[in-house]
């Protein structure tokens, strides 16, 4: 029993533990067989452990009903064997000791099929649930990342945008680094809209935010539209010099779709205004501070022409 025991803890596979287990309760049977040869007339005392090693077989090992069955009926086999010819016993006892055996595994295979058939169930029914779980998991981020998607442009969205810079402010002040943020709004978008119409209009706004994509490629950078006609960019680790550079690489390629947009100065092509700040965030600095500042510079860039970038420092409201 103790090797079986040191076997079962050890074994990785299990394979043949089954095995082991039902030819130890064997052995248990065989061995109380033994005693009651043995001890002549206490037999009756030992013959009620066979019933209970049967019924153990049956229920609580965890053995399977094959294998509990086929070492109980061997038991069963060897008690009626072995008392027939080795125990001195009336003929009647013999009978009614061999008929409760019998009983006893009747009533053991009946009770273990029923324990396997739950058992199996409750397995099958656990596999069901995780496999929901997983599928509702899987639902629940496809319908998070729609949520964080703008529909038109496949790009995030402004809801996105909040949340990640409010990270992404706290990590700067954390780390000391600059950021800079980008508002980027189309020129004369509206008198675009009007003499094309509303879908050249969405088309051209894909456009626009297919160029932006390549741009923030670095973690923590992010690229939203931030609402109609208007993006933003958030560059991390990137400081004013960097930036104007940047949002100017962004005006150029924008310019470089060649959308035509007759009633646009100057070129009569689709152009942008960039309004930019930049700034490392501080404790008690609002992040809205530049969220403002880069607004406002939007702002001037389009009192001052449009087609331009202008760059405020963050203090300056
Ligand atoms: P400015 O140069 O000063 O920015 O002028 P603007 O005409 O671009 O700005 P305004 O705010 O007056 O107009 C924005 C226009 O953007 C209004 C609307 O027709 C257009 N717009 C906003 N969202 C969408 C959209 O999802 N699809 C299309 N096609 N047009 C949009
Ligand atoms: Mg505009
Ligand atoms: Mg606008």
């Amino acid at each position: 029993m103790l090797s079986v025991l040191i076997y079962s803890f050890h074994t990785k596979t299990g394979k043949y533990l089954q095995i082991t287990y039902s030819l130890l309760l064997f052995v248990a049977g065989c061995g109380l067989t033994a005693i009651l040869v043995i001890t002549h007339d206490a037999s009756q005392m030992y013959y009620s452990g066979l019933i209970l090693v049967i019924f153990y077989g049956y229920t609580f090992s965890g053995l399977r009903l094959r294998h509990a069955t086929a070492s109980a009926l061997a038991v069963t086999l060897v008690y009626s064997f072995v008392s027939s010819h080795g125990i001195k016993l009336q003929n009647s006892m013999i009978l009614n000791n061999i008929f409760g055996l019998i009983s006893t595994n009747v009533i053991g295979i009946v009770a273990g099929y029923l324990l396997e058939k739950y058992r199996r169930k409750d397995f099958l029914q656990t596999i069901l649930l995780n496999i929901e779980k997983e599928e509702l998991k899987i639902a629940n981020s496809r319908l998070q990342k729609l949520s964080y998607l703008d529909s038109l442009t496949n790009i995030a969205n402004r809801r996105f945008f909040e949340e990640a810079f409010e990270k992404e402010w706290h990590r700067a002040m954390r780390y000391s680094y600059p950021i800079s943020l980008l508002f980027i709004d189309i020129d004369h978008f509206k008198l675009f809209n009007d003499h094309y119409g509303h879908q050249t209009g969405d088309k051209c706004l894909i456009k626009v935010a297919s160029i932006l994509k390549t741009f923030g490629s670095r973690p923590g950078d992010i690229v939203a539209r931030y609402g109609g006609e208007e993006f933003v960019v958030l560059l991390s680790g990137t400081d004013a010099d960097d930036a104007i550079r940047i949002a100017e690489e962004i005006r150029l390629k924008i310019m470089d779709l060649n959308i035509p947009h007759p009633l646009s100065n100057p070129g009569n092509v689709v152009t942008v205004s960039i309004g930019l700040t930049s700034i490392v965030p501080y404790k008690g600095l609002s992040k809205e501070t530049i969220i403002t500042t880069a607004d406002t510079a939007l702002y001037k860039a389009k009192l001052s022409g449009r087609n331009q970038s202008v760059l405020l420092p963050a203090s300056s409201e």
